[in-house]
């Protein structure tokens, strides 16, 4: 693990918290989920379930979640079977690299990236093979040539994330497309990080590649109740896909944490089966903190591509003479008493892709709309600095 010292978002956070700067860096909301939600999560502490549960998760979670797989995007996956339940979306793409990726195996990721792929590729003694997503005046998007050219006959595994942090992009029904017949004819496995499933703007929807013809079988999906609940601390997270594979998952899984969650499950379970409009209103809510985000870095002199999907926006600020993100983010707080997190961090240091990102810098507008609104009353301070 030499190379993953700590990352840049703990000094990030660390700078926000000793200037007193508003935190638009790392991305968790500052407002907790849904009543009913933490209700039920503290009467199941008092009904006494506190201790293990099964390795594969409770059963009504795991029914829940294959509920949920049906309902919004018709899915079909076998709860006994095809579910697991694990410590947050973050263990459940470790446990599936570890169990599916060999030493020397590669790996291909979309860059930026999530910064804990690298590491559980890393651990695991795979090969990560980089292809960077391409900038375009609208948003970012596959690179049908350059992901043609990352396979070979070493690659074993796909890790895709739509909706995408850090760049906000929901990727198309075509460049799934195009990710599905890749690893089709190269045998590979997708494993997607679906965390911000319900987070889709504009009326699009969010398009699972586990639905695309003959993915289901080769697909691990991902997912987890910190962005859909706004409980990033409670690390429940799930993935569905074919019994051999999940059982591969479920192997690892059970001596890294062997479960954990024990009374948040139950709870999730019954979030998960809230009405469509509780999905809608996540949805609507951030859309609108989306767009006073986008206005207030705009009217800062910032350029920006609107992002389809997630919580986080992409902004260049060299409109306003900066071309470099990680001094900027250095900087941001004594300049705007406002901090963001340079997307160069999502990219492997010195890679093609780190150059394409260098200037750019990711703000999160999961918070409330006074902190957003105050963070773009500030960095308006940038014009004249
Ligand atoms: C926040 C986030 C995660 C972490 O999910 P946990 O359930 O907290 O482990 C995973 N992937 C992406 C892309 C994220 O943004």
């Amino acid at each position: 693990m030499q190379g993953f010292g700590p990352t840049i978002f703990a000094e990030m956070s660390a700078l926000a918290a000793r200037t007193g700067s508003l935190n638009l860096g790392q991305g968790f909301p500052d407002s907790d989920g849904p009543s009913s939600l933490l209700e039920d999560a503290v009467d199941a502490i008092r009904a006494g379930r506190n201790q293990y549960p099964p390795g594969s998760g409770e059963p009504e979670l795991l029914a829940a979640v294959a509920e949920h797989q049906h309902r919004f995007h018709g899915l079909a996956v076998d709860p006994a079977t095809e579910v697991l339940v694990t410590t947050g979306a973050t263990e459940a793409v470790a446990a599936s690299v570890l169990a599916l990726c060999e030493p020397g195996d590669e790996v291909i990721v979309l860059e930026p990236a999530y910064d804990a792929y690298a590491a559980a590729i890393a651990l695991a003694g795979g090969v990560q093979r980089s292809v960077p997503l391409r900038a375009t005046a609208t948003g970012f998007t596959v690179d049908a040539d350059a992901l043609r050219a990352a396979f070979s006959e070493r690659t074993r595994l796909l890790l895709l994330n739509t909706p995408h942090n850090p760049t906000g992009a929901v990727l198309t029904a075509a460049e799934l497309a195009v990710v599905a017949e890749l690893a089709a004819a190269h045998d590979v496995v997708v494993v997607t990080d679906e965390v911000y499933e319900h987070l889709v703007y504009d009326g699009l929807r969010h398009l699972p590649i586990a639905t695309l013809p003959g993915m289901a079988e080769r697909t691990l999906t991902v997912s987890s109740a910190g962005k859909t609940f706004s409980v990033t601390g409670w690390k429940v997270g799930w993935l569905t896909g074919p019994a051999d594979l999940v059982t591969a998952v479920r192997t690892v899984k059970q001596f890294v944490t062997f479960s954990g969650g024990a009374p948040f499950q139950p709870a999730v379970a019954r979030a998960l089966a809230l009405p469509d409009a509780f999905f809608a209103e996540l949805a609507g809510d951030h859309q609108r903190r989306r767009d006073l985000l986008c206005e207030g870095l705009r009217a800062a002199g910032f350029e920006v591509r609107v992002p389809a999907g997630s919580y986080f926006v992409v902004a260049d600020p060299r409109p306003l003479g900066f071309d470099d993100g990680t001094q900027l983010c250095r900087r941001l707080p004594e300049l705007a008493g406002v901090v963001g997190v340079p997307v160069s961090a999502f990219c492997t240091p010195g890679g093609e892709a780190a150059a394409e990102v260098r200037p750019l810098v990711r703000f999160t507008f999961c918070k409330r709309d006074a902190v957003l609104s105050e963070a773009v009353e500030r960095l308006q301070r940038l014009r004249t600095h």
